[in-house]
Protein backbone atom coordinates (compact mmCIF):
# COMPACT_ATOMS: atom_id res chain seq x y z
CA UNK A 1 0.00 0.00 0.00
CA UNK A 2 2.61 2.08 1.00
CA UNK A 3 5.27 0.85 -1.47
CA UNK A 4 2.73 1.37 -4.16
CA UNK A 5 1.76 4.90 -2.91
CA UNK A 6 5.54 6.14 -3.02
CA UNK A 7 6.06 4.62 -6.68
CA UNK A 8 2.40 6.53 -8.13
CA UNK A 9 3.72 9.89 -6.29
CA UNK A 10 6.95 9.66 -7.61
CA UNK A 11 5.18 8.94 -11.00
CA UNK A 12 4.04 12.16 -10.44
CA UNK A 13 6.87 14.47 -9.21
CA UNK A 14 9.19 12.94 -12.38
CA UNK A 15 6.16 13.99 -14.85
CA UNK A 16 6.96 17.52 -14.08
CA UNK A 17 9.99 18.86 -15.98
CA UNK A 18 11.62 20.76 -13.23
CA UNK A 19 14.91 21.79 -14.66
CA UNK A 20 16.61 24.05 -12.44
CA UNK A 21 15.90 26.69 -15.02
CA UNK A 22 12.22 26.32 -14.79
CA UNK A 23 9.55 27.12 -13.13
CA UNK A 24 8.78 24.30 -10.60
CA UNK A 25 5.52 25.43 -9.48
CA UNK A 26 2.96 23.22 -11.27
CA UNK A 27 4.90 20.32 -8.96
CA UNK A 28 4.69 22.40 -5.84
CA UNK A 29 0.76 23.01 -6.83
CA UNK A 30 0.54 19.43 -7.27
CA UNK A 31 2.46 19.20 -3.64
CA UNK A 32 0.15 21.38 -2.09
CA UNK A 33 -3.08 19.38 -2.73
CA UNK A 34 -2.04 16.33 -2.29
CA UNK A 35 -0.94 17.73 1.22
CA UNK A 36 -4.82 19.18 1.76
CA UNK A 37 -6.01 16.13 0.92
CA UNK A 38 -3.93 14.30 3.59
CA UNK A 39 -4.86 17.64 5.90
CA UNK A 40 -1.54 18.83 6.30
CA UNK A 41 -0.95 22.76 6.35
CA UNK A 42 1.33 24.20 4.10
CA UNK A 43 3.65 27.13 2.87
CA UNK A 44 4.79 28.55 0.09
CA UNK A 45 8.28 30.39 0.32
CA UNK A 46 8.52 31.89 -3.32
CA UNK A 47 11.75 33.32 -4.82
CA UNK A 48 11.65 37.16 -5.74
CA UNK A 49 10.86 36.62 -9.01
CA UNK A 50 7.29 34.29 -7.70
CA UNK A 51 8.39 31.48 -10.59
CA UNK A 52 9.42 29.41 -8.15
CA UNK A 53 8.87 28.25 -4.80
CA UNK A 54 9.44 25.85 -1.64
CA UNK A 55 7.21 24.23 0.38
CA UNK A 56 7.65 23.92 3.71
CA UNK A 57 4.86 21.92 5.95
CA UNK A 58 4.90 20.79 9.44
CA UNK A 59 3.32 17.94 10.86
CA UNK A 60 2.68 17.62 14.65
CA UNK A 61 2.97 20.13 17.38
CA UNK A 62 4.11 23.40 16.67
CA UNK A 63 6.38 25.43 19.21
CA UNK A 64 8.64 22.24 19.75
CA UNK A 65 11.99 21.58 18.07
CA UNK A 66 11.73 19.12 15.19
CA UNK A 67 12.77 17.43 12.76
CA UNK A 68 13.18 18.68 9.41
CA UNK A 69 13.05 16.06 6.27
CA UNK A 70 15.00 18.10 3.25
CA UNK A 71 14.47 17.49 -0.41
CA UNK A 72 15.03 19.59 -3.83
CA UNK A 73 12.60 19.54 -6.36
CA UNK A 74 14.52 20.69 -9.10
CA UNK A 75 16.43 18.63 -11.49
CA UNK A 76 19.54 18.48 -13.93
CA UNK A 77 19.18 19.17 -17.36
CA UNK A 78 18.97 15.80 -20.20
CA UNK A 79 20.36 17.90 -22.80
CA UNK A 80 22.83 16.61 -24.92
CA UNK A 81 22.16 13.01 -23.13
CA UNK A 82 21.10 9.78 -24.72
CA UNK A 83 18.09 8.18 -22.72
CA UNK A 84 16.46 4.99 -23.94
CA UNK A 85 13.07 6.14 -22.24
CA UNK A 86 11.13 9.13 -21.85
CA UNK A 87 13.05 11.00 -18.58
CA UNK A 88 10.05 12.50 -17.48
CA UNK A 89 7.79 9.23 -17.50
CA UNK A 90 8.71 6.80 -15.00
CA UNK A 91 9.61 3.49 -16.30
CA UNK A 92 9.84 0.11 -14.35
CA UNK A 93 12.53 -2.35 -15.49
CA UNK A 94 14.26 -5.64 -13.09
CA UNK A 95 12.90 -3.63 -10.15
CA UNK A 96 14.35 -0.18 -10.66
CA UNK A 97 12.46 2.73 -11.66
CA UNK A 98 13.77 4.92 -14.38
CA UNK A 99 13.28 8.85 -14.65
CA UNK A 100 15.29 12.59 -14.16
CA UNK A 101 15.17 13.03 -11.03
CA UNK A 102 14.40 9.27 -9.77
CA UNK A 103 17.45 9.09 -7.70
CA UNK A 104 17.98 12.88 -7.37
CA UNK A 105 16.29 13.65 -5.36
CA UNK A 106 12.85 13.09 -6.37
CA UNK A 107 12.66 9.37 -4.74
CA UNK A 108 13.13 10.69 -1.04
CA UNK A 109 10.64 13.42 -1.85
CA UNK A 110 7.97 10.67 -2.48
CA UNK A 111 9.22 8.97 -0.23
CA UNK A 112 8.60 11.90 2.70
CA UNK A 113 5.11 12.68 0.99
CA UNK A 114 4.37 8.67 1.07
CA UNK A 115 4.61 8.34 4.55
CA UNK A 116 2.79 11.89 5.63
CA UNK A 117 -0.50 9.74 5.74
CA UNK A 118 1.16 7.42 8.44
CA UNK A 119 2.99 10.27 10.41
CA UNK A 120 -0.46 12.44 10.98
CA UNK A 121 -1.49 9.10 11.91
CA UNK A 122 0.99 8.56 14.72
CA UNK A 123 0.63 11.63 17.00
CA UNK A 124 3.62 13.41 17.25
CA UNK A 125 5.25 14.59 20.41
CA UNK A 126 8.00 16.58 18.29
CA UNK A 127 6.85 17.74 14.62
CA UNK A 128 7.96 16.83 11.45
CA UNK A 129 9.02 19.38 8.99
CA UNK A 130 8.92 19.21 5.63
CA UNK A 131 11.31 21.01 3.67
CA UNK A 132 11.08 20.95 -0.23
CA UNK A 133 13.03 23.60 -2.18
CA UNK A 134 14.12 24.77 -6.02
CA UNK A 135 17.39 25.44 -7.70
CA UNK A 136 19.20 23.07 -5.58
CA UNK A 137 21.20 22.00 -8.28
CA UNK A 138 22.69 25.78 -9.21
CA UNK A 139 24.08 26.02 -6.12
CA UNK A 140 21.57 25.83 -3.32
CA UNK A 141 19.61 28.51 -3.61
CA UNK A 142 16.17 27.69 -3.00
CA UNK A 143 16.72 26.25 0.97
CA UNK A 144 18.33 29.76 1.88
CA UNK A 145 14.59 31.46 1.79
CA UNK A 146 13.67 28.33 4.04
CA UNK A 147 16.65 28.95 6.69
CA UNK A 148 15.92 32.33 6.31
CA UNK A 149 12.51 32.31 7.75
CA UNK A 150 13.74 29.28 10.32
CA UNK A 151 15.84 32.17 11.74
CA UNK A 152 12.44 33.68 12.24
CA UNK A 153 10.80 31.32 14.21
CA UNK A 154 10.99 31.22 17.63
CA UNK A 155 11.59 27.63 17.99
CA UNK A 156 14.59 26.32 16.11
CA UNK A 157 14.34 22.46 14.65
CA UNK A 158 16.39 20.13 16.78
CA UNK A 159 17.72 17.74 13.41
CA UNK A 160 17.55 18.22 9.36
CA UNK A 161 17.75 14.84 7.50
CA UNK A 162 18.82 16.01 3.81
CA UNK A 163 17.87 13.09 1.39
CA UNK A 164 20.35 12.93 -1.18
CA UNK A 165 21.37 10.05 -2.69
CA UNK A 166 23.58 7.99 -0.38
CA UNK A 167 22.16 4.38 -0.61
CA UNK A 168 20.42 5.20 3.23
CA UNK A 169 23.97 5.45 4.33
CA UNK A 170 24.75 8.24 7.20
CA UNK A 171 27.04 10.55 5.70
CA UNK A 172 28.73 13.10 7.82
CA UNK A 173 30.66 15.46 5.83
CA UNK A 174 30.83 16.91 2.71
CA UNK A 175 33.42 19.97 1.11
CA UNK A 176 32.15 23.41 0.76
CA UNK A 177 32.13 25.44 -2.28
CA UNK A 178 33.32 28.66 -3.42
CA UNK A 179 33.21 29.69 -7.39
CA UNK A 180 34.06 33.27 -9.11
CA UNK A 181 33.88 34.25 -13.15
CA UNK A 182 36.74 36.15 -13.80
CA UNK A 183 36.52 38.95 -16.96
CA UNK A 184 40.04 39.73 -17.89
CA UNK A 185 39.66 43.34 -20.16
CA UNK A 186 42.23 43.71 -22.05
CA UNK A 187 43.51 45.36 -25.58
CA UNK A 188 43.00 44.43 -29.10
CA UNK A 189 44.67 45.20 -32.35
CA UNK A 190 46.15 42.95 -35.34
CA UNK A 191 47.88 40.38 -34.62
CA UNK A 192 51.10 41.35 -36.07
CA UNK A 193 51.49 44.16 -33.88
CA UNK A 194 50.66 41.81 -30.67
CA UNK A 195 53.11 44.18 -28.07
CA UNK A 196 50.69 46.72 -28.80
CA UNK A 197 47.65 44.83 -27.32
CA UNK A 198 46.88 43.36 -24.31
CA UNK A 199 46.72 39.74 -24.79
CA UNK A 200 43.14 38.69 -22.53
CA UNK A 201 43.37 35.27 -23.19
CA UNK A 202 47.05 34.77 -22.23
CA UNK A 203 46.40 36.96 -18.82
CA UNK A 204 43.48 34.36 -18.43
CA UNK A 205 45.48 31.36 -18.65
CA UNK A 206 48.29 32.95 -16.91
CA UNK A 207 45.95 33.03 -13.85
CA UNK A 208 44.16 29.38 -14.62
CA UNK A 209 48.13 27.88 -14.53
CA UNK A 210 47.79 30.09 -11.18
CA UNK A 211 44.98 28.51 -9.90
CA UNK A 212 46.46 25.12 -11.04
CA UNK A 213 49.82 25.36 -9.11
CA UNK A 214 47.41 26.14 -6.08
CA UNK A 215 46.02 22.97 -6.45
CA UNK A 216 48.78 21.02 -7.04
CA UNK A 217 50.23 22.64 -3.85
CA UNK A 218 47.23 21.73 -2.09
CA UNK A 219 47.38 17.98 -3.10
CA UNK A 220 51.31 17.71 -2.35
CA UNK A 221 50.92 19.51 0.97
CA UNK A 222 47.67 20.73 1.72
CA UNK A 223 44.85 19.56 5.41
CA UNK A 224 44.53 15.88 4.84
CA UNK A 225 40.84 14.06 5.07
CA UNK A 226 40.79 10.31 4.34
CA UNK A 227 37.03 9.94 4.73
CA UNK A 228 37.16 11.68 1.62
CA UNK A 229 37.44 9.90 -1.89
CA UNK A 230 39.69 13.08 -2.88
CA UNK A 231 41.36 14.08 0.92
CA UNK A 232 41.99 17.37 0.16
CA UNK A 233 41.16 20.88 -1.21
CA UNK A 234 40.56 20.87 -4.64
CA UNK A 235 40.53 23.97 -7.16
CA UNK A 236 39.03 23.49 -10.46
CA UNK A 237 38.84 26.41 -13.65
CA UNK A 238 35.50 25.40 -15.76
CA UNK A 239 34.29 27.22 -19.32
CA UNK A 240 36.80 29.43 -20.80
CA UNK A 241 35.79 32.10 -23.13
CA UNK A 242 38.03 34.34 -25.26
CA UNK A 243 39.30 35.54 -28.90
CA UNK A 244 37.60 35.82 -32.26
CA UNK A 245 40.47 34.92 -34.49
CA UNK A 246 43.93 33.93 -34.64
CA UNK A 247 44.87 37.16 -36.10
CA UNK A 248 43.70 38.92 -33.73
CA UNK A 249 44.97 39.91 -30.05
CA UNK A 250 41.90 39.53 -28.29
CA UNK A 251 40.50 42.07 -25.53
CA UNK A 252 37.94 39.80 -23.86
CA UNK A 253 38.31 36.89 -22.25
CA UNK A 254 36.34 35.24 -19.30
CA UNK A 255 36.78 31.48 -17.31
CA UNK A 256 35.41 30.08 -14.44
CA UNK A 257 36.75 28.37 -11.62
CA UNK A 258 36.47 26.63 -7.84
CA UNK A 259 37.50 25.53 -4.73
CA UNK A 260 35.99 22.75 -3.00
CA UNK A 261 37.68 23.02 0.41
CA UNK A 262 37.91 21.09 2.99
CA UNK A 263 36.18 22.59 6.35
CA UNK A 264 39.89 23.14 8.05
CA UNK A 265 41.22 24.64 5.02
CA UNK A 266 40.68 28.55 4.39
CA UNK A 267 38.85 29.15 1.57
CA UNK A 268 39.01 32.82 1.78
CA UNK A 269 43.19 32.79 2.07
CA UNK A 270 42.95 30.49 -1.18
CA UNK A 271 40.81 33.05 -3.20
CA UNK A 272 42.92 36.17 -2.10
CA UNK A 273 46.04 34.50 -3.09
CA UNK A 274 44.40 34.49 -7.19
CA UNK A 275 43.16 37.92 -6.57
CA UNK A 276 46.06 39.08 -5.33
CA UNK A 277 48.51 37.20 -7.90
CA UNK A 278 45.64 39.46 -10.75
CA UNK A 279 46.13 42.67 -8.88
CA UNK A 280 49.73 42.51 -7.75
CA UNK A 281 51.31 40.66 -10.64
CA UNK A 282 49.08 40.85 -13.42
CA UNK A 283 47.54 44.22 -13.65
CA UNK A 284 50.15 46.47 -13.73
CA UNK A 285 51.97 44.71 -16.65
CA UNK A 286 48.71 44.97 -18.43
CA UNK A 287 48.05 48.51 -17.66
CA UNK A 288 51.81 49.52 -18.53
CA UNK A 289 50.49 48.88 -22.38
CA UNK A 290 46.34 50.07 -21.61
CA UNK A 291 45.87 51.57 -17.98
CA UNK A 292 42.15 50.88 -18.76
CA UNK A 293 43.15 46.91 -18.72
CA UNK A 294 41.93 45.32 -16.00
CA UNK A 295 40.69 42.02 -13.88
CA UNK A 296 37.45 41.65 -12.70
CA UNK A 297 36.05 38.67 -9.67
CA UNK A 298 32.65 38.18 -9.48
CA UNK A 299 31.80 35.72 -6.93
CA UNK A 300 29.25 32.95 -8.62
CA UNK A 301 28.28 30.53 -6.03
CA UNK A 302 29.06 29.19 -2.27
CA UNK A 303 27.95 27.07 0.03
CA UNK A 304 29.41 25.65 3.19
CA UNK A 305 30.64 22.32 3.82
CA UNK A 306 29.49 20.13 6.29
CA UNK A 307 31.25 18.59 9.31
CA UNK A 308 29.32 16.86 11.91
CA UNK A 309 31.22 15.39 14.65
CA UNK A 310 31.14 11.67 14.53
CA UNK A 311 30.02 11.88 18.31
CA UNK A 312 27.21 14.14 18.03
CA UNK A 313 23.62 13.34 18.38
CA UNK A 314 22.35 13.47 15.25
CA UNK A 315 24.75 11.27 13.54
CA UNK A 316 23.99 8.61 16.59
CA UNK A 317 20.22 9.31 16.07
CA UNK A 318 20.57 8.76 11.85
CA UNK A 319 22.51 5.61 12.57
CA UNK A 320 19.60 4.68 14.93
CA UNK A 321 17.18 5.04 12.62
CA UNK A 322 18.63 3.64 9.69
CA UNK A 323 20.18 0.70 11.56
CA UNK A 324 23.83 1.52 10.66
CA UNK A 325 27.04 2.07 12.62
CA UNK A 326 29.57 3.57 9.67
CA UNK A 327 29.22 6.57 8.36
CA UNK A 328 31.66 8.51 5.38
CA UNK A 329 32.38 11.75 3.56
CA UNK A 330 31.03 12.65 0.34
CA UNK A 331 32.67 15.23 -2.39
CA UNK A 332 29.33 16.52 -3.80
CA UNK A 333 27.92 19.71 -1.88
CA UNK A 334 24.11 20.09 -0.40
CA UNK A 335 22.03 22.14 1.80
CA UNK A 336 22.82 19.48 4.78
CA UNK A 337 26.15 22.70 4.95
CA UNK A 338 23.76 25.47 5.32
CA UNK A 339 21.16 24.03 7.58
CA UNK A 340 24.38 23.47 9.57
CA UNK A 341 25.46 26.67 9.27
CA UNK A 342 22.31 28.03 10.84
CA UNK A 343 23.09 25.77 13.51
CA UNK A 344 20.80 23.14 12.55
CA UNK A 345 22.63 19.81 13.17
CA UNK A 346 22.35 17.91 9.93
CA UNK A 347 23.23 15.06 8.03
CA UNK A 348 22.91 13.55 4.23
CA UNK A 349 21.00 10.19 4.29
CA UNK A 350 18.94 9.12 1.24
CA UNK A 351 18.06 6.42 -1.15
CA UNK A 352 19.15 5.48 -4.52
CA UNK A 353 22.98 6.23 -5.45
CA UNK A 354 25.18 9.20 -6.33
CA UNK A 355 26.70 6.80 -8.99
CA UNK A 356 23.16 7.57 -10.98
CA UNK A 357 22.81 10.66 -10.54
CA UNK A 358 22.90 13.43 -13.16
CA UNK A 359 23.56 10.47 -15.84
CA UNK A 360 21.49 9.42 -18.43
CA UNK A 361 19.07 6.48 -17.59
CA UNK A 362 18.85 7.92 -14.13
CA UNK A 363 17.25 4.99 -12.18
CA UNK A 364 16.35 4.63 -8.12
CA UNK A 365 16.15 0.73 -7.20
CA UNK A 366 12.28 -0.22 -5.69
CA UNK A 367 14.45 -1.56 -2.92
CA UNK A 368 16.14 2.13 -2.19
CA UNK A 369 12.78 3.50 -1.76
CA UNK A 370 11.48 0.45 0.64
CA UNK A 371 14.72 0.99 2.97
CA UNK A 372 14.10 5.34 2.58
CA UNK A 373 10.50 3.98 3.89
CA UNK A 374 11.66 2.06 6.50
CA UNK A 375 14.33 4.72 7.66
CA UNK A 376 11.18 7.47 7.93
CA UNK A 377 8.70 5.13 10.03
CA UNK A 378 11.69 4.67 12.86
CA UNK A 379 11.89 8.51 12.52
CA UNK A 380 7.68 8.94 13.29
CA UNK A 381 8.21 6.09 16.02
CA UNK A 382 10.83 7.99 17.24
CA UNK A 383 9.02 11.76 17.05
CA UNK A 384 6.38 10.21 19.14
CA UNK A 385 8.32 9.02 22.42
ZN1 LIG B 1 20.47 16.44 -5.35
Amino acid sequence: MRAQRTIEILEALVGFDTTSRNSNLALVEWIEAYLDRVGVAHERITDETGIKANVWATIGPLGVPGTILSGHTDVVPVDGQSWSTDPFRLTERNGRLYARGAADMKGFDACCLAAVPDIVAARLARPIHLALSYDEEVGCVGVRGVIARLERGKVKPAACFVGEPTEMGVVIGHKGQRSFRVTVHGKSCHSSLAPHGVNAVEYAARLIVKIRDIGDRLARSGARDPLYDVPYTTANSGVVHGGTAFNIVPDLCTFEFEFRPLAVDDVDGLVEEVVAYGRERLEPEMQAIDPAARITFEPKSSWPGLEAPAASDIVRLAKTLAGRNEHSKVAYGTEAGLFASSGIPAVVIGPGSIEQAHKADEYIAVAQLEACSAFLDQLTMHSCA
